[in-house]
């Protein structure tokens, strides 16, 4: 309703001098027999008429007016924004609004526009790198055992249905369970991300996929126009390139034949696992610090001494020690997570000087998927991965007795 459905234009113009020059409203109410409550009076009162139009629309724009307690408020003057009574486009103040935007049909579709032209901008500088990392398929025998291990591992947790895509939001999460318990791709992520992507990344047997996300990728301005600075290893897909597209043998590479690629094999998972171990301890007692060097040598000297079972020993009785310790003094921060290092040093080196018999402990978690693939079934030693010492009379035993077995096989194939 406007005033003019009551009275004239003429009077309702008059009324309005009126109110705005400081009559009583509800003088003027019953004066001009107009039956509502004085607060709804402004309400009937026409838009302002402005000599500007729509940018979308041949219609002037339209304001409306303000009460009379409004009329000094900077605030309401500030966002009695015109508008169009066509198309409902709002014309907003960007310098004193800066976080408002129209809702108009016209203007969605214009910001529409500018984010798919963004879009595409992004796509193809996306595309410009992809394009650099485009190398040939890797021949797939020509892959040492390493490369075999990481690609199938990273595959079987993080592969797509046919094999073709290593999903990057899949690769960092828990992927499958053992008896309701997450199992991780690696022990820890750094192993995944630093030794698993990266020797495949930087040998070409996986590359980016350009199905990947947008998101996975860090774009940056220069002279020349957008281009990708980074990767984020967990959000972009990865293709498998190598020459092999038979999923069972990517899946299932063959027994490891090479010792001493076996041995470093085992000792690096073992190293992780240690890690993962340390990190999960001291993270439970609020005392987690980051493996520099000097936590990464006395790993080292431990994992040539003994197994990751016996690590956990030490880092058990370490750690609560450190604990014990910790709460009699009311020591914390980084001198207190300094005395797990120490403290798992001293019971080491001493259980080694003293040629003391060291328990072995139990696993805490399933073993990861690269560890169960590793010890079970490319090298064949089973538990003995996590129970014994990493050395060489032990990967020669296992690979002696699976190629014996092998050609035992043979030989009776070959009777018949
Ligand atoms: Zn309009
Ligand atoms: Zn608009």
């Amino acid at each position: 309703m406007l005033l003019t459905d009551y009275i004239s234009e003429q009077d309702a113009n008059e009324l309005m001098e009126r109110y705005y020059r400081g009559d009583l409203v509800s003088e003027l109410l019953l004066e001009y027999d107009i039956p509502v409550t004085a607060s709804k009076l402004i309400t009937l009162f026409p838009p302002r008429i402005l000599k500007r139009q729509c940018p979308y629309c041949d219609e002037n724009l339209q304001q409306k007016r303000p009460s009379k307690s409004a009329m000094n408020d900077r605030w309401h003057n500030s966002t009695n924004f015109p508008y169009c009574p066509s198309c409902n486009h709002t014309e907003i103040d960007e310098t004193s609004h800066r976080f408002q935007q129209c809702h108009c049909n016209n203007c969605q579709e214009i910001r529409d526009v500018i984010a798919a032209q963004e879009v595409a901008k992004e796509q193809d500088a996306i595309n410009r790198y992809l394009a650099k990392d485009g190398i040939a398929p890797v021949e797939y025998f020509s892959l040492n055992h390493t490369q075999y291990l990481y690609l199938a591992t990273l595959l079987r947790g993080a592969g797509d249905e046919s094999c073709e895509h290593i999903i990057g939001d899949k690769i960092f999460g828990s992927v499958l369970t053992e008896r309701g318990k997450p199992v991780p791709i690696s022990p820890c992520t750094e192993f995944t991300r630093e030794e698993m992507m990266m020797t495949l990344w930087n040998s070409g047997v996986i590359r980016l996929s350009d199905e990947s996300p947008l998101d996975g990728f860090s774009i940056a301005q220069d002279d020349d126009g957008l281009f990708v600075k980074g990767v984020y290893l967990n959000k972009c897909w990865w293709k498998q390139n190598t020459t092999m597209q038979d999923t069972g043998y990517l899946l299932s590479p063959g027994m490891a034949m090479d010792f001493d690629e076996c041995l470093d094999l085992w000792k690096k998972i073992a190293k992780a696992e240690i890690i993962r171990y340390l990190n999960v301890s001291r993270d439970e007692i609020n005392l987690n610090s980051p493996i520099g060097p000097k936590t990464n040598d006395l790993i080292d000297w431990i994992l040539e001494r003994y197994s990751v079972a016996q690590a956990y020993n030490f880092i058990w009785r370490g750690v609560r020690e450190a604990l014990h310790f910790n709460e009699k003094n009311g020591i914390s921060g980084k001198h207190a997570s300094n005395m797990v290092i120490s403290s798992i040093r001293r019971r080491a080196e001493k259980a080694f000087a003293t040629d003391t018999e060291v328990e072995c402990y139990g696993r805490t978690e399933p073993p990861s998927l690269v560890a169960q693939l590793f010890y079970d079934y490319m090298l064949g030693i089973g538990e003995r991965g996590f129970t014994e010492c990493p050395n060489m009379d032990a990967v020669i035993d296992a690979i002696s007795a699976r190629l014996n077995a092998l050609n035992e096989d043979e030989d009776e194939s070959s009777d018949e």
